[in-house]
């Protein structure tokens, strides 16, 4: 058989989920055995749907978790770390994201702007560019074979499945209009596309499309509207797709939401009042799942609680004076302090100070470095043991510059800022 890859085309003995000479993923047809590209959706050969791959980092903080963990294991230790083979490419303007899948980035800006980024061989080698034609405030999402962006008054999607063919074209599929702005992340499950709306009065909706797979997606739905709430996490086993959100009123009362079985025919939204709330949260910090605790920032302190996710309980106090954090752990946040501490992890009491401001989200490598963006316009990894003698990544020769996105998939980091400069670099 041969590699699907157009440019490789290497002889691969069946079965394998990874061509041995160009490293690209393959999916192989459960019925007739052929490899097809990572974006493919129905098999080259026989047309069998064909499932998901499990991504690296397709959506905002890697996952619909909102846990900002990079699940592979790098084998390098401290301190033979260091970023090595710099390459990089501009956007027009500020980097809204990055989102990676398999060896291929996406770096979209404000502005609209599109690349893809081939990053499995160095140099680089990009592949595509295209505009939205409206500004971007949300985060995209990849999910089986699409991108789905957000733009000014629109939802897109758009077809990969030409990626790497000979035209290695981005293909619209589907414009739906939207009467504000799409902002936080895009939540794609399955055939269900979930997004936050932001209106001119500042009220704010969760809303949902259907049928997001097919050429013609139904009309957006509303499924909860309110001044303050938060970002939406999700948690997925082989039986169940729950979505949760937070929201308050005007005498401060919190509750949870979650759609039960949101891919099923019978989904339903059920809400919990989180007793003993301490405040109202932080609707600007996203929040995260992990199993059954949502984590969530409230106000009072800037205090990181635990949430249990079924019955809506505040079950532990894990740190005060966050501005951000990622989850290592269910005991273990990392989280940006405004007092320059920027991360603790509970069991190990380790705690160290920065020096400097911290920007955009941290993220983690599984076990092992934490990645933060910091206010020199450069990037620190720390070993998560070890804290003090971080290994330092030069993204901007400017100390105005600020990062404003991180991505990781594999021993590969890519970081934006807010001047469009794009870096990649390998570990
Ligand atoms: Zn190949
Ligand atoms: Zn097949």
């Amino acid at each position: 058989m041969r590699c699907p890859y157009l440019d490789c085309k290497a002889d691969i003995a069946g079965g394998r989920t990874r061509c041995q000479k160009c490293e690209r993923q393959l999916k192989i047809c459960r019925k007739c055995a052929t490899s097809n590209r990572v974006f493919a959706v129905h098999c080259r050969e026989c047309g069998t749907p064909l499932p998901d791959s499990d991504a690296d980092w397709p959506m905002f903080k890697q996952s619909a978790q909102g846990l900002g963990v990079n699940r592979f294991v790098i084998t390098k230790k401290f301190p033979e770390i260091r970023p090595e083979h710099e390459e990089n490419f501009r956007l027009p303007d500020r980097c809204k994201s990055l989102l990676v899948y398999d060896n291929y980035l996406f770096a979209i800006s404000q502005g609209g702007e599109v690349k893809v980024v081939d990053i499995s061989q160095v140099p680089f080698k990009e592949l595509t560019s295209f505009n939205v034609g409206g500004k971007v405030y949300s985060v995209p999402a990849l999910n089986h074979g699409s991108l789905y962006i957000g733009a000014e008054k629109s939802l897109q999607a758009y077809s990969l499945g030409k990626l790497f063919s000979d035209t290695s074209a981005v293909e619209p599929r589907w414009t739906v209009p939207v009467n504000a702005t799409p902002i936080r992340s895009l939540l794609p499950v399955e055939n269900r596309l979930l997004f936050t709306l932001a209106y001119p009065d500042r009220h704010h909706e969760i809303c949902m499309i259907s049928d997001i797979e097919t050429d013609h997606p139904g009309s957006p739905a509303t499924l909860h509207s309110g001044s303050h709430l938060s970002s939406m996490a999700a948690h997925f086993t082989a039986k169940n797709k729950k979505v949760y959100f937070f929201s308050a009123n005007g005498s401060e009362e919190v509750e949870l939401h979650c759609i039960d079985n949101i891919t099923g025919s019978d989904a339903e939204l059920v809400t919990l009042p989180v007793k003993k709330a301490p405040s109202k949260f932080r609707k600007v910090i996203p929040i995260a799942i992990i199993g059954a605790s949502l984590f969530v920032v409230f106000k009072k302190d800037e205090t990181l609680c635990r949430v249990d996710a079924a019955t809506g309980e505040i079950n532990a106090l894990l740190c005060k004076n966050v501005q951000d954090f990622v989850m290592a752990g269910i005991t273990e946040p990392i989280v940006n302090n405004s007092k320059g501490l920027f991360f603790k992890r509970i069991n190990r009491q380790a705690e160290f100070q920065s020096g400097q401001k911290i920007r955009g989200n941290p993220l983690v490598l599984k076990d092992f470095a934490v990645i933060v963006g910091m206010g020199d316009g450069n990037v620190h990894l720390y070993d998560i043991r070890n804290p003090e003698m971080p290994a330092v990544w030069d993204v901007s020769d400017h100390p105005t510059d600020q990062i404003t996105a991180l991505a990781a998939s594999r021993n590969i980091l890519m970081a934006g800022n807010d001047k469009g400069l794009v870096k990649i670099c390998r570990l």
